[in-house]
């Protein structure tokens, strides 16, 4: 047998990410001071309160399956926190499930609403992972690239130009990974106009919804009228309450789908980890004084990078509205392309950062930058890949 692996994985590539990740990891062990504005994670501890219940939870014994939507306390928690922060009318006891990771809960609702040969739009740049999921369970991805110059805003006439009869769903992350950008109300009216007119499904990825600047505030798709009945909406734990590691997150939606849904959950990884959950319950629940905290540190960060980045020569970056990534145009730095500027900022200043293009069109000329790490490391950062730039001239 000469294709072993199914031809699903055609035009599936390792995560970009995760490659980034690596790499940082095999320079660090080699000696080299890599210096990590890749991959974005926060560098907070996840809060203390959180980490005491998950513990108590352990100590007391609480480490069997749960029911698989999730514990009822957390699920009751979600259910409000989305008709409070979200204006999202949910009855936990259908229409909430809670996933290992909002990954998880992404591939779940893929797997829901996606038959082989379906369509998904993806509007680009992009998180790495949203095409390869689609093409993991035999769907096409239908990349709608935006424009830099307009502040990748999705448009009507954009989303018209790339639907078709085969359109099953449209994906929106807001804030958004990579560009920053957060949905306005006049592009939520758009796309809520659109979905309705074409019956398309949306899957609103919202897991940045904590991290936001300039009073911004974050619009829930799920929650607009004729969205309501037609909107999965995605958030997690991990970046909001820096819980990374604990992989934890959920998804809301329609009765129907949560009802298939929770199939793809019973029928793959049981349950999400009970003492996990149970952290859950307290971040969602408790004092949410460090989640502002971390925001201030965050729009510190941001200001930072920001300013370092437009300080090089044939940088521009304007300031993002949300998340923890700054990108920036390199196109008048000289370098063919966001890929070789990257690798020569690894190789001359050691300082890891995402080529644009990872991202889909639209991504082509910027670099990503995580400014979820210290000031002192972006401090540092900026100073090397200054002095490269003014080196090379
Ligand atoms: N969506 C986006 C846009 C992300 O950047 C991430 C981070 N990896 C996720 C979803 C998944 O988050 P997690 O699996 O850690 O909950
Ligand atoms: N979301 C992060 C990033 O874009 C973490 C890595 C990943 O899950 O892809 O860097």
């Amino acid at each position: 047998m000469s294709n072993r692996a199914a031809t699903r994985f055609d035009g599936v590539q390792k995560s970009a990410t995760y490659a980034v990740f690596d790499m940082v990891a095999r320079l660090r062990a080699q000696g080299v001071e890599v210096l990590d504005l890749g991959g974005g994670e926060p560098d907070f501890d996840t809060p203390v309160h959180v980490v005491d219940e998950a513990v108590h939870a352990l100590r007391e014994g609480f480490t069997h399956y749960t029911p698989s939507r999730g514990l009822p306390e957390l699920l009751d928690a979600i259910s409000v926190k989305l008709a409070k922060d979200n204006g999202i009318t949910v009855d936990p006891a259908t229409d909430v499930l809670v996933t290992p990771s909002a990954k998880h809960a992404l591939f779940a609702a893929l797997v829901t609403v996606l038959d082989p040969g379906d369509e998904l739009m993806v509007p680009t740049p992009s998180w790495v992972s949203y095409t390869a999921m689609a093409r993991l369970i035999g769907a096409h991805p239908v990349q709608v690239g935006l424009d830099g110059a307009d502040g990748f805003r999705i448009t009507r006439e954009l989303l018209e130009a790339h639907v078709s009869p085969r359109t099953k769903a449209l994906l929106v992350n807001s804030p958004n990974n990579p560009t920053g950008h957060c949905l306005t109300q006049e592009e939520a009216r758009a796309i809520s106009r659109f979905a309705a007119e074409h019956d398309i499904l949306l899957i609103a990825d919202e897991i940045y919804e904590k991290i936001l600047y300039d009073g911004r505030e974050h619009v829930s798709l799920g929650a607009l009228p004729c969205c309501a009945d037609r909107t999965i909406t995605v958030n997690g734990f991990s970046k909001g309450y820096a819980m990374t590691g604990w992989r934890l997150g959920y998804a809301a939606g329609p009765t129907d789908l949560m009802t298939q849904m929770l199939k793809v959950q019973q029928h793959t990884v049981g349950c999400t980890g009970s003492f996990v959950q149970r952290g859950g319950v307290a971040a969602l629940t408790g004092p949410q004084e460090p989640v502002r905290e971390m925001r201030e540190q965050y729009t510190h960060r941001r200001e930072l990078v920001v300013d370092g980045l437009n300080a090089l020569p044939g940088v521009v970056c304007s300031a993002p509205d949300g998340a923890f990534y700054a990108f920036a145009d390199i196109r008048g730095t000289g370098f063919a392309d966001a890929a070789s500027f990257a690798q020569w900022v690894l190789e001359r200043a050691n300082v890891a950062l995402m080529p644009g293009s990872a991202f889909g069109p639209g991504g082509e000329g910027y670099v990503r930058l995580s400014f979820a790490t210290s000031p002192r490391v972006l401090r540092a950062a900026f100073e090397r890949i200054g002095r490269a730039l003014a080196e090379r001239g």
